[in-house]
C-alpha cells in the first residue's frame, strides 16, 4: 500500500469506495453531482431521520468496521420502522481522523453493501471531511410512509395495550459484561449477547405493518423505561407494566438469575432497537397476525392508564425499583 492509498484523497474515496454503493440508482448520479434525486411512491410521503456515531461514545475503535457501518445504518432504519415507514435510501457524512486507513474504509463499505441488499436501500450521497477529533459517522436515512399515516409517539390512548418486539436488555447487559470481563471473554462466553450489542436488528419487517394498528410507537434506543416514558409524555398517559411480561432472552435470563442488579440494564439500558408500541385491545388478534406475518416476536407487557407515570410491577405486586431509567448524553 503506497502513501497515497494510506491517506486517500476525498475524490479517491468517493469514486472507489462509495460510488459502487450508489451505482444501482440513477438518481444518485454515481456521486458525481451536487444533489441526488429521490421521489416517493404515489400516495406516500417521505420520512427523514439522522444519527451520529462517535468513536469512544457509541462504538469502540477496535470494533469491526463492517459492523460499525451496519450499526450506523440500522439505528436509522429502526427510526423509519418505528414511524410506520419503509426505508428507501440514505446519505452518509464521514469525519475521518488520519488514523483511519483505506483498508478500514473498504471493510466499512463492505458492511454497507451487505445491508443495502438486505434492507433494500441505496446510498444517495454524502460528505467527507478530515478531523482532528474522533472518528465521527453521520447517516441520514430516508423512508416512505402512507400519506398522513405516520405512527407518532403522541397517539397512545388510555386503556391501550403496550407491546414490545424481540427481547429487552441484551445489548445493555452485553456492554456491562464487556466492562466487567473484557471484550474477549464476552465474545467467547456470551456470543449471542455480544452480537446484540454490536449489531441491532431494526424491525423493518414489522414497522410498516403497524400503520392503522399502533396508536403510538418508539424504537428503544435510550432504554425500555425511558422510551416508554417518551410515549407517555407525548401522549399524556401513564403506563403499567408487569416485570414478568418483559421478554428477556435465555442468555440474559441466566445473567439475571445470577445477579439481580442486571435488571437495571433491562429497564434502563439502551441500544435494544426493539419497537415499543401501543394499540387498542380490540386489535389483539391483528397484532398477533402481523407478528406472525413478519416473523417478529411480539409480547404484550402492560397497558396505558390515566396519569403520567411509568410503573413497573414485581410479581408480588410491589413496584419495581428503577435505578437506571435511561441513557442521556448531557
Ligand atoms: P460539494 O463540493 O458539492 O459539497 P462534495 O465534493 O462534498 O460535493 O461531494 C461530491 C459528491 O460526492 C456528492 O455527490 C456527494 O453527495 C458525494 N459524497 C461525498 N462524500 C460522500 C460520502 N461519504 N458518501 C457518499 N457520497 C459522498
Ligand atoms: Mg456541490
Amino acid at each position: 500500500m503506497n502513501d497515497q492509498r494510506r491517506h486517500p484523497s476525498e475524490f479517491d474515496l468517493i469514486e472507489n469506495i462509495f460510488a459502487p454503493l450508489a451505482k444501482s440508482y440513477a438518481g444518485a448520479a454515481n456521486l458525481k453531482d451536487d444533489c441526488a434525486i429521490l421521489s416517493v411512491s404515489s400516495g406516500y410521503e417521505p420520512l427523514y431521520t439522522m444519527d451520529t456515531l462517535v468513536e469512544g461514545v457509541h462504538f469502540f475503535g477496535d470494533d469491526p468496521p463492517n459492523l460499525i457501518a451496519k450499526k450506523l445504518l440500522r439505528v436509522s432504519l429502526s427510526d423509519i420502522a418505528s414511524s410506520g415507514g419503509v426505508p428507501k435510501a440514505y446519505l452518509l457524512a464521514l469525519s475521518l481522523p488520519t488514523t483511519v486507513s483505506y483498508e478500514w474504509l473498504k471493510v466499512f463499505a463492505a458492511g454497507l453493501t451487505g445491508d443495502q441488499k438486505f434492507y433494500n436501500v441505496v446510498l444517495l450521497g454524502g460528505d467527507t471531511t478530515s478531523t482532528r477529533g474522533p472518528l465521527t459517522l453521520t447517516l441520514t436515512a430516508i423512508g416512505e410512509v402512507l400519506e398522513g399515516k405516520t405512527v407518532r409517539r403522541s397517539g397512545a390512548l388510555i386503556g391501550d395495550d403496550i407491546y414490545v418486539t424481540g427481547t429487552i436488555g441484551d445489548a445493555a447487559i452485553a456492554l456491562r459484561l464487556r466492562d466487567e470481563i473484557g471484550a474477549e471473554s464476552l465474545r467467547e462466553q456470551y456470543p449471542k449477547l455480544y452480537e446484540r450489542y454490536l449489531l441491532p436488528q431494526p424491525r423493518v419487517e414489522l414497522g410498516y405493518l403497524l400503520v392503522g394498528l399502533a396508536t403510538a410507537c418508539v424504537d428503544i434506543s435510550d432504554g425500555f423505561h425511558a422510551d416508554l416514558k417518551h410515549i407517555c409524555d407525548a401522549s399524556s398517559v401513564g403506563a403499567k407494566v408487569l416485570k414478568a411480561n418483559i421478554p428477556v432472552s435465555s442468555l440474559a435470563k441466566k445473567v439475571l438469575t445470577r445477579q439481580n442488579k442486571y435488571w437495571d440494564s433491562v429497564f434502563g439500558g439502551g441500544d435494544d432497537y426493539e419497537l415499543l408500541f401501543t394499540s387498542s385491545p380490540e386489535n389483539k388478534e391483528k397484532i398477533k397476525k402481523i407478528a406472525k406475518e413478519s416473523g417478529v416476536f411480539v409480547s404484550k407487557v402492560g397497558c396505558t392508564v390515566a396519569g403520567s407515570k411509568v410503573s413497573i410491577f414485581e410479581p408480588n405486586g410491589d413496584l419495581a425499583r428503577i435505578t437506571n431509567s435511561g441513557w442521556t448524553h448531557f
